[in-house]
């Protein structure tokens, strides 16, 4: 059956693919999936109040009640739906794709997001335009809902040493990238006792700052901000917040697998041990980190999702992305970058500089390469590739990963191009490429033999 929603929702450029009739009718079907009270929310783009608007009243005609909770990061409405046991959440937002695009997420009753098989449900119910249809006593009403926002803030608080950080004095630079960050994680901060110097920090739906993907080439003000300052951390936020990326000391910037390191060692200490959970494509850092402090690692599929549910059923402390999606099951099972932060200051009042933190993490090299395949032989190429590297140590979580002495390769079938994507790690760059060759041989005769 055809899909509606991608790896993150329904997603797509405003008034070409997600326009009001699409916003409305992906409500009706959540509304008729959902039933009760439903809250949404959205970020800071210029389409959200159309595409929040089309949508809740999709959610109302099939007979939801909506619960208005304005802007704010997609984490704090995962809290609000957590905490306040409604049917479900929906959030409109792109996350960190370019201003002219809008997008609904689902979030289940629980506060994370929606399952593939809930995400079945709906679809079946858009595609065969099965929604409900409630006579006139019985369509839904929108109430505006106040306090999410404080409510979110206070948990995130609650789960920091506020008294050791407030003694480390320390001084940082935010960077919500224009986007709904700005609404909440300034004052966290500031709550904090963190001295913070702000920038792009007000919502603004164009991104004038820069785009709302927090990339080494994005972040270029926030890295001067931070040397010229002398702050001892740069924060950076995606759109909706969930994800967060950091500048160290030093102004630099700090990549997604080696922050994830840092906080996961801690979490992995402060715990006494414990399961981290990460998908099969994150650095061997992370690996090396956790099991130096103790932990065990457990490896997913590749998806925040797939994370945070897998988290939950072996009762891991922590998991994460490499892409600064981390996730704290005290707090809540869903990625959440004001959590990030602050626990990230927290680590560094009491350990240090963050800086030196990374020179303990260990280095590895990546390569990146893509081979064109039709979607058809996909399957029978992921066979081949098992077969062809049968001698070597493998996991087949996600795609094929194959070990080597100091390295690996991912060998994953994109679900969305007619493509497969080789990832390889090495203790140098030398290393990686050269497992990433001997991988692109073995794949390419492979793909070759099935496409003739
Ligand atoms: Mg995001």
């Amino acid at each position: 059956m055809a899909r509606l929603f991608g790896t993150n929702g329904v997603r797509g450029v405003v008034n070409e693919f997600m326009d009001g009739q699409l916003a409305l009718d992906v409500g009706k079907a959540i509304g008729s999936f959902m039933k009760g009270k439903v809250a949404i929310g959205c970020d800071s783009r210029t389409s959200a109040d159309m595409v929040k608007s089309a949508c809740a009243a999709g959610l109302m005609s099939a007979g939801a009640e909506v619960l208005d909770l304005g802007l704010l990061p997609t984490p704090a409405l995962q809290f609000f739906v957590k905490s306040h046991r409604v049917a479900g959440g929906v959030m409109i937002t792109a996350s960190h794709n370019p201003p002219e695009f809008n997008g609904i997420k689902a979030i289940d009753s629980d506060g994370t997001e929606m399952p593939r098989e809930k995400e079945v449900a709906i679809e079946a119910i858009y595609f065969q335009r099965s929604f409900s249809s409630p006579d006139w006593r019985n369509v839904g009403a929108s109430v505006r809902s106040e306090g999410a926002i404080a409510d979110y803030q206070k948990a995130v608080l609650s789960n920091v040493d506020r008294k050791e950080i407030r003694g480390a004095g320390l001084k940082v630079v935010l960077d919500c990238a224009n986007g709904a960050g700005s609404v909440c994680s300034p004052k966290i901060l500031e709550e904090l006792g963190v001295r913070t110097i702000t920038l792009n920090c007000n919502p603004l739906g164009t991104f004038p700052g820069h785009p709302s993907e927090p990339t080494e080439d994005h972040l270029q003000d926030l890295k001067a901000m931070v040397r010229e300052t002398g702050a001892d951390l740069g924060i950076a936020h995606d759109g909706d917040a969930d994800r967060t990326i950091f500048v160290d000391d030093k102004g630099r910037f700090v990549h997604g697998d080696r922050s994830l390191a840092v906080v996961a060692g801690a979490m992995v200490a402060e715990n006494g041990g414990g399961i981290v959970v990460t998908p099969v494509s994150t650095s061997l850092c992370v690996e090396d980190v956790v099991r130096r402090s103790g932990g065990e690692l457990v490896y997913t599929r590749v998806g925040a999702p797939i994370v945070a549910r897998k988290m939950i059923e072996v009762g891991a402390i922590f998991g994460g992305e490499e892409n600064g999606g981390l996730i704290f099951p005290k707090h809540q099972y869903c990625r959440d970058a004001a959590m990030t932060a602050a626990k990230m200051i927290e680590i560094l009042a009491v350990e240090g500089k963050l800086s030196s933190l990374l020179e303990k993490v260990p280095d590895y090299c990546l390569d990146k390469r893509k081979l064109q395949c039709p979607d058809a032989v996909k399957d029978d190429v992921l066979k081949g590739v098992c077969d062809a590297f049968a001698e070597q140590r493998m996991d087949i979580t996600d795609g094929v990963k194959v070990y080597f002495e100091g390295g690996w390769t991912l060998i994953r079938p994109s679900g969305t191009e007619p493509i497969f994507r080789i990832y390889s790690e090495g203790k140098t760059e030398t290393m990686a490429r050269d497992i990433a060759d001997r991988c692109e041989k073995v794949v390419r005769e492979i793909i070759s033999s099935f496409s003739k």
